[in-house]
């Protein structure tokens, strides 16, 4: 079960985030979410595989192509966590408010063991963006240089 370990990590009587069951939309959405949390960082959200894969990026994600930025995978969320925002109460798991900073649709343009490069259509990013695994729950995010035609 891809939602367990989310599910386990949150009281639903007292947080209004989403429960969520595993279901496919046939959409290819995602979301960047600015949650305040004890430590600021942007939640990256891609809609695959029945689930929301998210990775927590401390600084946010590059918006320049070439720059690089830490993103640290984390339990896979519900498809419906992709329009949640609001407070998350402050005993619970992610406490703070979080915000939606970003989305829109993503094209899977490679998808190899520790490489997904996507093209994201969003408000304010767009363009190549590739996703490297460097180990453990690592990764890497790198905006890519335009393609020339
Ligand atoms: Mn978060």
């Amino acid at each position: 079960m891809q939602l367990e370990e989310y599910q386990t990590k949150r009281n639903f009587e007292k947080t209004s985030e989403p429960r969520g069951q595993q279901h496919g939309s046939g959409k290819s959405r995602f979301v960047v979410q600015r949650h305040q949390a004890s430590h600021l960082h942007y939640d990256f959200r891609l809609e695959m595989e029945g689930v929301l894969k998210s990775w927590a990026v401390p600084k946010g994600m590059p918006l320049e192509p070439g720059v690089k930025r830490l993103a640290v995978q984390v339990e896979d969320h519900p498809i419906e966590y992709i329009d949640f925002a609001g407070k998350i109460p402050g005993s619970e798991y992610g406490a703070g408010m979080v915000e939606i900073w970003d989305k829109g649709n993503f094209k899977l343009d490679r998808k190899a063991p520790d490489l997904l490069e996507i093209t994201l259509r969003g408000e304010r990013l767009s363009g190549g963006y590739a996703l490297i695994h460097t180990g453990g729950k690592n990764w890497l995010v790198i905006k890519q240089k335009a393609k020339r035609k």
